[in-house]
């Protein structure tokens, strides 16, 4: 039994709203993920059965690690496509927002999206929805954003238009935001909805080894070359520290998403339960986060780095120098463990000399 967890109030009001318009827009975060990207496209194709006119809008590209998933060819980019994202959203007569929970994720778009007086749907997972949406199902105990549509079509008794493709959408989203059903999936019900999308009969063997287990040589390479020259331990604090530069990154022809799981790693130590990965991009350090239990890096994240994102898995950026967001790091550590030694383990490698 999966339990119909949306009230029916909020139900009843989105029927409306979905039955009342025939223009929409779909919008996700920044940098998009699985979960992002499979549960935009997911609702998508659902929609389009519908007969509705739908376009997904994303404020920049989709990794090439994700362009497996069914329709992320048809993406509006922002980056790319600026006039036709600007087109699509001004014609749009309802706009759903989903995998993020602040306007300030869908970045420039947000320009866009903010002086329109379109309804917006908000559909996501993460902590503390921003009070910028008309209807917001938000549940930050879901697994993923793609869990959540599964839901809201369930609740609207659409599950019958939810085809292959669609569900191999949600697959995906379910799958990476779980880190391949390892976290974040406690609830049994999870199992129910996955064996609910199953049932539509897609490649799950493909997707999972696309989605999970797929790098390119240069990729694995940097992660090797990561985990054995940069990774530095701190026993004492229960983390880890990798810092990957732009040097570092163009000798390995660095592409977006080829560090996307890396952060993970140090987890598998089992004196680390939380792990932070600091990479130098153009114009800031990307900051990504993973912890185990209970041990809240999302706090940490909006504390220090400007973001969020969930318990054990959060990001934020530093504007500043790799030095610079090193020694935040460092003070990170002092502040939440004041009575421990600063230095490194001393089995752990210090960073490379050039
Ligand atoms: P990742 O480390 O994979 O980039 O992100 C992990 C989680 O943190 C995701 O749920 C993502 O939405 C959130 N997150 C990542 N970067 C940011 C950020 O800059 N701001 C906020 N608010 N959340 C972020
Ligand atoms: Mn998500």
């Amino acid at each position: 039994m999966i339990t119909p967890i949306i009230d029916e109030n909020t139900i009843e009001r989105l029927r409306a709203m979905i039955n009342g318009a025939s223009r929409f827009a779909i919008t996700c975060h920044k940098s998009p993920d699985g979960d992002a990207l499979g549960s935009s496209l997911a609702l998508c194709h659902v929609l389009r059965r519908l007969g509705k006119d739908v376009t997904v809008v994303t404020p920049d590209m989709a990794p090439k690690s994700l362009e497996f998933i069914p329709g992320v060819r048809e993406l509006v980019v922002y980056t790319k496509h600026e006039a036709r994202a600007r087109r699509v959203l001004s014609d749009a007569q309802l706009i759903f927002c989903l995998d993020y929970n602040s306007l300030a994720r869908i970045d420039r778009l947000a320009e866009l999206v903010e002086p329109l007086n379109t309804k917006r749907v908000l559909i996501d997972h993460h902590l503390d929805p921003e009070a910028a949406f008309d209807l917001a199902i938000s549940f930050p105990e879901a697994s993923s954003t793609c869990e959540l549509v599964f839901r809201v079509l369930m609740q609207l008794g659409l599950l019958r238009y939810l085809d292959r493709h669609a569900a191999s959408c949600l697959y995906v989203g379910m799958m990476t935001d779980t880190g391949g059903f390892a976290y974040s999936c406690d609830n049994p019900e999870f199992y129910e909805i996955l064996a609910s999308v199953m049932r539509r009969r897609f490649d799950r063997i493909t997707l999972y080894n696309k989605a999970m287990n797929t790098f390119s040589a240069d990729s694995l390479r940097l992660q090797g070359y990561a985990i054995s020259e940069k990774m530095q331990l701190f026993p004492e604090q229960g983390a880890a520290l990798i810092v990957l530069d732009k040097d570092e990154l163009e000798r390995f022809h660095y592409n977006r998403g080829d560090t996307e799981t890396l952060v993970n790693k140090p987890l598998a130590i089992p004196e680390v339960y939380w792990s932070v990965f600091m990479r130098e991009d153009a114009d800031r350090i990307k900051v990504s986060c993973r912890s185990q239990g209970d041990f809240a890096v999302s706090d940490i994240c909006a504390r220090y780095f400007g973001g969020g994102g969930h318990q054990n898995a959060a990001g934020g950026e530093f504007v500043g120098t790799v030095d610079e967001a090193v020694a935040l790091f460092h003070q990170v550590l002092a502040d939440l463990f004041p009575q421990c030694d600063k230095a490194p383990d001393g089995d752990s490698h210090q960073p490379a000399m050039p």
